[in-house]
């Protein structure tokens, strides 16, 4: 004889379920993003046997070892307008700069918009963004998400979660997000740890 239901009006919330999907810019048109992250993530990472592989750099990354290039890329968990689907934005390493002016003046993405669009239609044709408050078009945001630890799942590695760098270190020599490091608004500690806020 089946059993009756034990009803409830939504399963046990679990973070450690939530999944959200991982947007890059299109070719075709223009996206509008309300970010629910205070600030950016990055990494490097290896496009390699068609899978995304983080970077750890040298020493090491073994697929550094191997001579494999590497790319940064930005990471911000933003509402997708106009349905405010929850995404993770990608971005590629010249934008940081842009977004990080912004930061250095607003201190928070929560309450701006970005549009992003590619110049020429084209998959990776070079991404250009305004980014600005978004005034009283943002509604009530959700908390922002983990996202060190929905990239390590999306990744399949591991979370060390560990505190971002403000700039990454280890491939200096190859990229570095911003053009004057020396500048104390990317670098306000000397150790390059993110204050507490
Ligand atoms: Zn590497």
């Amino acid at each position: 004889m089946p059993t009756p239901p034990n009803w409830s009006e939504a399963p046990e919330f679990d973070p450690a379920r939530i999944t959200l999907r991982l947007l890059r810019t299109p070719h075709d048109r223009a996206i509008d993003l309300l970010p629910t992250s205070r600030r950016p993530i990055g990494t490097f990472t290896h496009f390699h046997q068609r899978r995304t592989i983080p970077c750890a750099g040298l020493p090491d990354c073994p697929l550094c070892l191997a001579g494999h290039p590497a790319r940064w890329h930005g990471f911000i968990a933003a509402l997708l307008l106009p349905h405010r689907e929850h995404v993770i934005w990608q971005y590629t390493a010249p934008l940081a700069h842009q977004i990080g002016e912004y930061l250095a003046q607003a201190e928070s993405l929560r309450g701006s918009i970005i549009t992003a669009k590619r110049i020429a239609p084209y998959p990776n044709a070079r991404i250009t963004i305004w980014i600005r408050p978004a005034g009283n078009n943002t509604a009530p945001l959700p908390d922002p998400p983990d996202l060190p630890a929905l990239l390590c799942r999306i990744w399949d590695v591991p979370n060390t979660n560990q505190t971002p760098n403000r700039i990454t270190e280890g491939h200096a020599d190859r990229f570095t997000p911003q053009p004057d490091s020396a500048d104390p608004r990317y670098n306000p500690n000397p150790n390059g740890k993110e204050r507490a806020r």
